[in-house]
């Protein structure tokens, strides 16, 4: 393989060598169960708090307020099946995006099926959740508001902290899906409003398969997995220990080098929208240009198809994600992109690009020229396209 350009930040990004360095032990030589008594036990528990410490120290919140899960999936899922299970004797109603992950979405169609009643607000088109449509949606038996921190397609940060303040003035529990955000911008429970939180750790070069759920003292919630006492008994099974050093870790890392990430990720993302808006075509950048995520560009290009894009950069070695799920074979323009308002074979054109601290200026500069040829290839096959330009003359 030659050299490979990532900008698919948003999907995963590289665990840290540093981090991979920390979890070693935790497999061959600290590998005691931290429900153990004996010292070896006793080690993976320390790691283990001593994560949790790490984190929580982050939100502003308490130690025994963070619940370490399998990824932010399960801490969405967590989140939402729990809070409606156990707040169903106040009400059975939920509001949420329609430019929610899927996790977040598809675990609202579960709770759909089983006797709630789920709102999905609209976006504007720049991609941001007005607080006013918050208050707008709540009733009397609503129960909770989950609004993500920051979208993963096209990333437009959302006032996470007016939501919250809606939500608290009714008494209603709100949570955020922060993936995208965490341990990238500053978060804090207290200030933002925030009863629950979801993040996960290969999103900020932790390993995968690790995350966890905040969830503020005194709210009502329900075990997720049954078994042992682990996470104070709410969610059963023998603590990803590696995991766990592995996320504290990145976490430290990551909190150590957010303002000179954020610096650089910012500079090489404002160069890519630059050029590209400047130097191809009939393409738009989708979400809002001020408030989104200092690693993200979303492009639509018309009389393009997303997937022959993807394929070409990919020969060019360049990792990039579009807006559509072509995951289980069916070609769905991406949920995001409809809700900001694209007509379907817009949001088909599209393209993602995530940059990392560990991109350079000439690799934003390779992936620019390789856009420019491919994308005038791509016209080039267009039947729509010839008929475009012939009614442009
Ligand atoms: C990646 C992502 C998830 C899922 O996290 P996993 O750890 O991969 O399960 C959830 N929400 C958002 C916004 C994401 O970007």
């Amino acid at each position: 393989m030659g050299h490979i350009i990532y900008l698919d930040h948003a999907a995963t990004t590289r665990t840290a060598p540093e981090v991979a360095e920390a979890m070693l032990p935790y497999f061959t030589e600290y590998y005691g169960n931290p429900s153990s008594i004996y010292s070896m036990g006793g080690a993976a528990k320390r790691a283990v708090m001593e994560a949790r410490e790490e984190i929580a120290a982050t939100l502003g919140a308490k130690t025994n307020e963070i619940y370490f899960t399998g990824g932010g999936s399960e801490a969405d899922n967590w989140a939402l099946v729990a809070t409606a299970e156990a707040y169903a004797g106040k009400g059975k109603h939920i509001i949420t995006s329609k430019i929610e992950h899927h996790a977040i979405l598809h675990t609202c169609a579960y709770l759909e099926k089983r006797g709630y009643e789920v709102s999905y607000l609209d976006v504007g088109e720049n991609g941001i959740v007005d607080p006013e449509d918050v208050r707008r949606a709540i009733r009397p038996d609503t129960i909770l508001v989950s609004v993500m921190f920051a979208n993963n397609e096209i990333g437009t940060v959302q006032p996470v902290r007016e939501i919250g303040a809606v939500a608290r003035e009714h008494g209603i529990l709100f949570h955020t899906d922060a993936v995208q955000a965490y341990a990238h911008i500053p978060v804090n429970v207290d200030d933002m409003n925030i009863d629950m939180l979801s993040a996960s750790g290969h999103k900020c070069n932790g390993p995968k398969g690790i995350g966890f759920l905040y969830i503020r003292t005194g709210i009502k919630t329900r075990s997720f997995l049954h078994g042992g006492q682990q996470e104070r008994g709410r969610r059963a099974g023998t603590e990803n220990v590696p995991g766990i050093v592995g996320l504290g870790k990145a976490v430290r890392l990551a909190f150590a080098n957010m303002e000179e990430h954020a610096k650089k990720e910012r500079k090489l993302r404002d160069y890519l929208i630059q050029r590209i808006g400047e130097e191809i075509p009939y393409c738009r950048l989708n979400g809002d240009r001020e408030r989104r995520l200092g690693n993200n560009v979303n492009f639509s290009f018309r009389f393009v198809e997303g997937e022959s894009l993807l394929i070409m950069l990919d020969m060019k070695g360049i990792c990039a994600s579009s807006g559509s799920a072509c995951t289980s074979g069916s070609l769905d323009p991406s949920h995001v992109l409809l809700a900001i308002g694209l007509p379907h074979e817009t949001a088909h054109g599209s393209l993602r690009l995530t940059v990392g601290p560990e991109n350079t200026m000439e690799e934003m500069d390779q992936v620019v020229e390789a856009l420019k040829e491919i994308v005038g290839k791509l016209r080039a096959m267009s039947p729509l396209y010839e008929d475009f330009m012939k009614k442009q003359k």
